[in-house]
């Protein structure tokens, strides 16, 4: 599709297709792209949710209403999502806590840059402090946003504590006190990290990309997802539904029963638990 080249002007804005946005990920062209959210359910590769947005918003806002719009559709069949695998994109504290809420298990490792314990200062869970090397408390002093939204947690040391501590230099060397902030959700990270890095952890990280990985490759390569060729969120939204439902349609016209026709109730029960049991798997990709 040539449209792209000759629209993009120098403010990254198209007044030709206002809602393709600019998104940038690792290794990838800066461009003007939607965002694609895939949904696949983990036992039988099925496309079970597809959605267009606009690219220039975070993965992991679009976690919440994902889920809802899939476990509407799985009730409406009486089905239950219990597992959901997602990459760390879609890391967030809320989210984490939203599916402990809803009793999914949420197999999202997290962001590279946290860190499960901050050395030299262990956490005191019953008092919610932390303790310095020097033995003095750090206790919760509020709470903070990021800009973006983010919910964190403050702990200080007390400013006469640090004055005439000799560890000063190092340890608050601008600051009046030592001051550590921390997401709030940490006791979720804590679950999530140590579920990534569980055995368990690790299978799940290869069934999401050997799920979801495939799935892209042929949405991309053979169901005309390389280009979206029409204009506005809606119609990327069509584009991207249609192409699902002719992956799905191919996947149930291949689909033979291992059973004989007598079995096909039995059967039919024996997929549904699997299917109860069965992971989903998010994940996303940019489409211009
Ligand atoms: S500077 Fe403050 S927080 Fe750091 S070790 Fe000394 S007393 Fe503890």
């Amino acid at each position: 599709m040539k449209r792209r080249s000759c629209l993009v002007t120098l403010a990254h804005y198209s007044p030709h297709d206002p809602d393709a946005r600019i998104s940038v990920k690792p290794g990838k062209a800066r461009k003007l792209n939607y965002h694609c959210s895939l949904a696949v359910d983990a036992a039988q590769g099925v496309i079970s949710h597809v959605r267009a947005d606009f690219a220039d918003g975070r993965d992991s806002q679009h976690l919440p209403s994902l889920v809802m719009q899939v476990q509407g559709r799985l009730k409406e069949n009486a089905l239950l999502m219990q597992e959901l695998l997602a990459d760390a994109g879609y890391s967030n504290g809320s989210n984490y806590h939203m599916r402990e809420q809803q009793g999914i298990t949420g197999w999202i490792p997290v962001f590279g840059k946290y860190k499960p314990e901050i050395e030299g200062f262990p956490y005191d869970n019953r008092r919610d402090r932390y303790m310095c090397p020097m033995g003095k408390p750090l206790p919760f002093m509020g709470f903070d946003r990021t800009a973006d939204g983010r919910l964190l947690k403050n702990y200080w040391a007390a400013p006469a504590d640090c004055r005439q501590c000799a560890c000063k230099p190092t340890c608050a060397p601008k600051a009046r006190c030592r001051k550590i902030t921390r997401t709030a959700y940490d006791e979720q990270y804590q679950r999530a990290y140590a579920r990534q890095n569980s055995r368990r952890g690790k299978r799940m990280k290869k069934l999401r990309q050997s799920t979801v990985e495939p799935v892209f490759g042929s949405l991309v390569q053979h169901y005309g997802l390389r280009k979206i060729n029409v204009l506005g969120k809606s119609g990327a939204h069509k584009v991207m539904l249609m192409a699902a439902i002719a992956f799905n349609l191919k996947k149930y016209m291949k689909f033979k029963p291992t059973k004989s026709v007598i079995m096909v109730t039995a059967l039919e029960k024996e997929r549904q638990q699997e299917f109860r049991r069965g992971p989903f798997v998010f994940s996303l990709l940019f489409f211009s």
